[in-house]
């Protein structure tokens, strides 16, 4: 067992501290943080951990230079200049605290759902994301936020498909013949993912890519299916469709273990591969040589990744992919089925930790995170309630994040807005704030993970004390929850008491406490013998929830909302996945990483770069009705002609000219889960003049402040 030392001790021998990492990455690492003298000097894998194998990600390799960036925010903050023009000074914490709690209870008094609470996963931890928070919030009675901007599409998708997001135990890919990497570069995403795909291309299996884009993953695979953004559900029932005919199905398990065969059945067959190439953009052979390798080759296994779902039938493409494995019975097999999220798996006590009991008899209504822009500009009405008064932003930069991104700006410059974040650094969004609170890092605090790639938990105790006067989430809505009057016990629960009752029972945290981790008992395949989590306890082809919600109960393919057409406005479809030195927008701000990057690009094929006359290189001007985004054009053949690829997030004000690509997003939702639909999105490529640059940055200008100009 490694020495853990208590923490904030500075000892003179350098001592190891077992942790987690609380990036929004299914792979949650286990950590070992080497401090000497109070001071954190390395972070690496731990070894002993299966699923890390010692080996972090580059991003999360540079963890100290992140805690310890000259730019981190040490103090309170309270701004002194128009919003978003980045001006602050120090305030104490005291003063903060009070003037916020001051703020939030006379608004509160008046109509508590005039607050909003806006929080994803900046940090994954249960402990520092939704725990004294959500408490804080339920206790006022605030409006609810629905957390959609990521991952719901599929999480509901799964939820109606195979009762929950559950899906095989992801260290069997390894003894996989055939892997399907759908919608996903795990290279950059799910690294250790991508190392047992590795193990079993050496042991003979078939690797296949499907992804608009020629990743760094795609390249490597035998196969890559480049098909147009928004087709994927077209290009499973086209699967089915091939599967029926040939009769590479197993009847038995669709027999026992599955409901609305018939129906499914009749729908696929509509779907010849004639007509799903069609729509896909992709050889027929293709379709027919996939549906060939699934249909015949086990164990056969599909790696689902959340990038497919951001369009409109994102929600009915994951479900139309769930019901593959099924056809095939390749669930029989530990190293057969589909992994899109595990977190199902974990029984965690959400209740005990968030306390929806806390709001009594109070019915507060729900805030979609995924429409904030068009939320915070809305007045009050009957059918949205009050306008949101104030924001309490934690764990989120929504203004580089969240969906068309100008209205977000406008709703963020609003003068009456009373706007708190909790941040490590002086991001987009915190430069809209009237206070900035500065938050711990993961290094700094307690927490618990469970996590969506595998099936363990792991346990993130602090290494170091917090860097200058930085304070937990936790301890933060504490104080202020002190400062409101809110005196139910449960606001003094401590940290590591948190942990202790956030998952399993006495016996497991002491195991976490001793190892770091702890494996969940869930069966090799667990879906050997059907035993789904769906209401009918089977792989629900026909979902009669959806169904009696007026929604198609089968899975079917859903244009996406904005499709070229000959001569239209917007000839190219753009999709926005993570450059491969950034998650989401955290590590933008690491230099060492952003000097990997270089500068926001937009990946284009050489021949839609020709016909508009731009070289490699070039800087562009990329727009839509919704804005305009600045970046350099990277001809490659990553993209396929028509289709665009903007690497994110960038902030706003590292990128060119205060924009990024969330510029171009729009606010429309999923079919299924309300989610965005970041990939659902047409554009116009040009070269940005010199003489436009001028006028376009000066049009900014006028029109709000820029926060790279005043940190100049
Ligand atoms: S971001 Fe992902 S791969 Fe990187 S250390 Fe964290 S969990 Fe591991």
């Amino acid at each position: 067992m490694l020495p853990q030392p208590a923490a904030h001790v500075a000892l003179d021998t350098p001592q190891t501290v077992r942790g987690a990492c609380p990036h929004d990455c299914p792979d949650t690492c286990a950590l070992l943080t080497t401090v000497e003298n109070g001071r954190a000097t390395k972070v690496q894998g731990n070894p002993a951990h299966a699923q890390t194998g010692g080996v972090l990600c580059t991003k999360v390799s540079r963890y100290t230079e992140r805690t310890y960036h000259p730019d981190r925010l040490l103090t309170p903050l309270q701004r002194v200049g128009p919003k978003g023009s980045g001006q602050f000074a120090p305030v104490a914490w005291d003063e903060a605290l009070d003037a916020i709690a001051a703020r939030l209870k006379t608004i509160a008094a008046r109509e508590p759902q005039a607050v909003l609470p806006y929080s994803y996963a900046g940090t994954m931890g249960l402990v520092q994301s939704e725990s004294i928070a959500a408490r804080f919030f339920h206790q006022m009675g605030a409006s609810l936020l629905d957390r959609t901007i990521c991952a719901s599409a599929g999480a509901e998708a799964l939820t109606q498909t195979l009762g929950n997001k559950v899906g095989m135990k992801v260290e069997f890919f390894a003894e996989s013949k055939l892997i399907v990497i759908w919608g996903s570069n795990s290279i950059g995403s799910n690294l250790h993912f991508w190392r047992l795909a590795q193990e079993a291309k050496r042991n003979g299996a078939k690797l296949v890519c499907i992804d608009p884009r020629r990743s760094e993953t795609a390249e490597k695979c035998h196969e890559h299916i480049a098909l147009r953004p928004g087709t994927d559900a077209a290009l499973a029932l086209a699967l089915m469709h091939e599967l029926i005919v040939h009769g590479w199905l197993d009847q038995d398990y669709i027999d026992r273990y599955t409901l609305g065969w018939d129906a499914l059945r009749a729908r696929a067959l509509q779907w010849t591969p004639e007509r799903a190439a069609e729509v896909c953009g992709v050889p027929v052979a293709q379709i027919r040589q996939l549906a060939r390798d699934w249909g015949t080759t086990q164990p056969a296994a599909i790696r689902l990744n959340y990038g497919m779902q951001r369009v409109r039938g994102g929600g009915n493409a994951v479900r139309a992919i769930a019901c593959l494995p099924a056809l095939t019975g390749a669930w029989r097999h530990r190293a057969g089925g589909v992994l899109l999220s595990s977190s199902g798996h974990f029984p965690v006590r959400r209740a005990a930790l968030q306390r929806p009991d806390l709001l009594g008899e109070r019915r507060p209504r729900t805030i979609n995170m995924s429409t904030i822009g068009d939320d915070l500009l809305r007045p009050a009405s009957p059918t949205f309630g009050p306008q949101i008064e104030a924001l309490i932003v934690y764990n989120s930069n929504p203004v580089a994040v969240a969906p068309e991104s100008g209205k977000v700006v406008q709703g963020f410059a609003r003068k009456d807005l009373f706007t708190v974040v909790l941040e490590h650094f002086q991001t987009d969004t915190a430069d809209y704030a009237d206070f900035i609170l500065p938050a711990t890092t993961q290094l700094e605090h307690w927490d618990i993970h469970t996590s969506y790639g595998h099936t363990d938990v792991l346990l993130n105790r602090p290494a170091i004390a917090p860097v200058g006067g930085a304070r937990t989430n936790t301890d933060i809505f504490r104080a202020l929850a002190a400062r409101m009057g809110f005196d139910d016990p449960c606001f003094a629960e401590s940290d590591e008491s948190l942990c202790r009752s956030a998952i399993g029972d006495d016996k497991d945290f002491a195991q976490l406490l001793e190892h770091g981790f702890a494996s969940l008992p869930v069966p090799d395949a667990p879906f050997a013998q059907g035993g789904f989590p769906s209401p009918s306890g089977r792989c629900e082809f026909f979902s009669q929830r959806l169904a009696d919600q007026g929604l198609d109960g089968l899975p079917d393919h859903l244009p996406n909302y904005e499709l070229a057409t000959p001569g239209g406005r917007y000839p190219l479809a753009m999709i926005s996945p993570p450059a491969r030195n950034f998650l989401n927008s955290t590590f933008v701000n690491v230099q060492s990483l952003r000097d990997i990057e270089a500068e926001p690009v937009l990946e284009m094929h050489p021949q839609d770069a020709q016909a508009r006359g731009i070289a490699d290189g070039a800087v562009l001007r990329v727009f839509n009705d919704r804005g305009t985004y600045h970046c350099k054009a990277r001809l490659n053949q990553r993209a396929r002609p028509g289709v665009v690829h903007g690497l994110g997030i960038w902030w706003r004000k590292l990128g060119l000219n205060g924009t990024n690509v969330n510029e171009l997003t729009s606010q429309h939702l999923t079919d299924l889960g309300r989610a965005p639909v970041f990939y659902d999105c047409l554009v116009e490529v040009a070269l940005l003049h010199k003489e436009d640059a001028h006028a376009e940055f000066a049009a900014t200008l006028a029109t709000e402040p820029n926060p790279k100009e005043a940190h100049a």
